[in-house]
């Protein structure tokens, strides 16, 4: 059997996604009875017929027979629900909507969302939404767009196309070759851009024929299942409900469960199961008003759909988990494996901390494709060991002394213990802020270990004594320099060019002022107290900053990355004088 394509909203936040939603189930009640409509936990079903009626003769344009019961669209939209619709090498969602606002164009979260779909390759559709909200816009009543922007005025239409156009841009330049609907050519290579409104209905009728037209002619084997065989689905949420207990949400994308059948789970200290007391869906709304449960009891389910379940041992199922009827073969091995590959660490790196797997897998992926390794992941609050653990990577890996927490609390002992051993600890509910948070820290500690350095460090240097610039002769020496290559700082040593060590640079001054550093080009004074000017130094002469081995290796192999090409030069020509000095006379 042909089972419904399981389909997610992304997008940023205020685009319009839960709005979308929203429209796409009135679409339904409006084609439909109520009573029609069937229920589902966490999910919208939209029904073939639903779809026929709102599309109309649009659908025959794709020239495919349809045998997909409808679209199964997730109720959560974001990305934080997208990454508890997970299963081993990429998701339980088979098809997402990318929600970008046309006034707005790409924001944070919508490169966050392609990002997230790229790493779970799933395919999606761009709904270019608010297109009510261009100037000028006339509402046409009508859900096809092809419709409504016959109704546009010239302006209007070229207003959008241009925004379209950006969006294209915006795409390309992520490496998506996209097309607004009408114009692709190849559907299995170029992302498709369907302008719409969610507010007034414009170009549903588009948006939902693209999503069936191509989970038909693209998904089809994925969506294939046995109808009849034992229930595979993803955990979404875990919940507390009155009279029931601890109950899971589910999205079953496989087989089919029933009343009394085991189902296998991860939790925190590996698989569990528990026998199913109970499959529930929601309530239409009328029945709703009438009685107390929310919820009307099912014997049997079948993929796609989405269910509750409630039964005993349900407290430990970690959201983000597979749930597997213990009928499959081998759905322990499953479920342990998918486990390993989510919380496979590296040898070094961060502390990375969340409520569900969905949680530990997205972040982990999306630190890692910007080069980030983790060296311990669990579920959880935050606790002192944590931090105590993140202290002790610090003394080899100063980089990776951070705890991400993402979804979860921190322990109260933990929070003391990150004061006082100043381990940051970066927390949120939005992954792409948790991303940047990482980031600025990252940049952060890099200009203060840099700033570390660059005090402690000798940097090469090369001056040259003036002529007729000599203030004072000795106790201590006064006189004019140039800086001719590198830098110079007050306390570093002189070398003459014969390698012999003249002295240590006691003050720098540039008319009155003290100064810390001076660069290339710079005219200055300097002062000496053990050197007599006309005996150890003359004029036009070339002193060198004297670099140790030490000093010199350092520069050389272990802060390179900080010398310019120019003071590597100036380091060159110190060498040389110092290897000369070396030889045997
Ligand atoms: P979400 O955060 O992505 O779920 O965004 P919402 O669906 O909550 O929408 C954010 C705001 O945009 C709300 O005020 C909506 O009424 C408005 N909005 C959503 N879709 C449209 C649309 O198609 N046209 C216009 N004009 N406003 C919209």
């Amino acid at each position: 059997m042909i089972r419904q394509p399981i389909i997610v909203v992304m997008g940023h936040v205020d685009h319009g996604k839960t709005t979308l939603l929203d429209r796409i189930r009135s679409t339904m009640v409006t084609a439909k009875e109520e009573g029609g409509i069937t229920q589902h936990i966490g999910a919208s079903e939209v029904p073939l017929d639903v779809i026929e009626k709102t599309c109309g003769p649009l659908l025959a344009k794709f020239n495919l027979k349809i045998t997909i019961p409808g679209l199964l669209f997730i109720d959560t939209p974001g990305h934080e629900a997208f990454t508890n619709l997970r299963k081993r090498g990429g998701s339980v969602a088979d098809l997402a909507i990318l929600v970008v606002d046309v006034t707005k164009s790409f924001e944070p979260q919508t490169f966050e969302a392609i990002e997230i779909l790229k790493e779970y390759k799933t395919p999606f559709i761009v709904a270019a939404n608010k297109i009510d909200a261009i100037t000028g816009w006339r509402n046409s009543g009508a859900p096809s767009f092809t419709e409504a922007i016959s109704k546009q005025g010239r302006s209007v239409a070229e207003d959008l196309e241009a925004r379209i156009y950006d969006l294209i841009g915006k795409l390309s330049e992520l490496g998506f070759n996209a097309e607004r609907f009408d114009k692709v050519r190849d559907f299995k290579k170029e992302v498709l851009i369907c302008p719409i409104s969610a507010k007034t209905g414009e170009g549903i009728a588009e948006l939902l024929m693209y999503a069936t037209g191509l989970s038909q002619r693209f998904l089809e084997e994925r969506l294939e299942i046995e109808i009849n065989g034992a229930g595979v689905g993803g955990i979404i949420e875990r919940k507390e409900e009155r009279g029931l207990g601890t109950t899971i949400d589910v999205i079953l994308y496989n087989g089919s469960l029933k009343v009394n059948d085991t189902v296998a789970f991860a939790t925190d200290k590996g698989v569990a199961t528990s026998k199913i007391k109970a499959l529930l869906k929601p309530k239409p709304l009328q029945e709703l008003r009438e009685s107390s449960s929310r919820f009307y009891y099912v014997d049997k389910v079948g993929a796609a759909a989405g269910i509750k379940i409630s039964g005993s041992g349900l407290e430990e199922a970690l959201p983000g988990s597979l749930v597997i009827s213990t009928d499959y073969n081998n759905y322990e091995a499953e479920i342990r494996s998918e486990i390993q590959e989510v919380f496979e660490v590296d040898k070094t790196g961060i502390i990375l901390k969340s409520d569900s797997i969905g949680g530990i897998e997205a972040l982990s992926k999306l630190l890692k494709s910007i080069g980030v390794t983790i060296s311990k992941k669990a579920i959880g609050k935050v606790t002192k060991r944590d931090v105590l653990d993140a202290f002790s990577i610090r003394a080899g890996d100063p980089e990776s002394a951070v705890v991400i927490a993402f979804n979860v609390q921190i322990e109260d002992d933990a929070e003391q213990e990150a004061y006082a051993t100043g381990i940051r600890i970066i927390k949120g509910g939005v992954i792409y802020k948790i991303v940047d948070e990482y980031k600025e820290w990252i940049e952060q500690e890099r200009r203060s270990s840099r700033q570390i350095i660059e005090k402690a460090m000798v940097f090469p240097g090369a001056i040259k004594l003036l002529p007729n610039s000599c203030f004072r002769v000795s106790h201590p020496a006064i006189f004019g320099v140039e800086v001719v290559g590198g830098r110079i700082k007050p306390g570093v040593q002189l070398v003459n060019e014969s390698g012999e060590i003249v002295g240590r640079i006691k003050e720098m001054q540039d008319n009155g002022i003290s100064l810390q550093e001076s660069k290339k080009g710079d005219n200055l004074a300097l002062s000496m107290d053990d050197v007599t000017y006309g005996r150890q130094i003359r004029e036009n002469e070339r002193l060198y900053v004297f670099l140790n081995d030490d000093d010199e290796r350092a520069a050389r192999y272990k802060f390179n990355n900080m010398l310019s090409d120019e003071e590597i030069d100036v380091l060159d020509q110190l060498s040389r004088i110092k290897a000369k000095r070396r030889k045997p006379q």
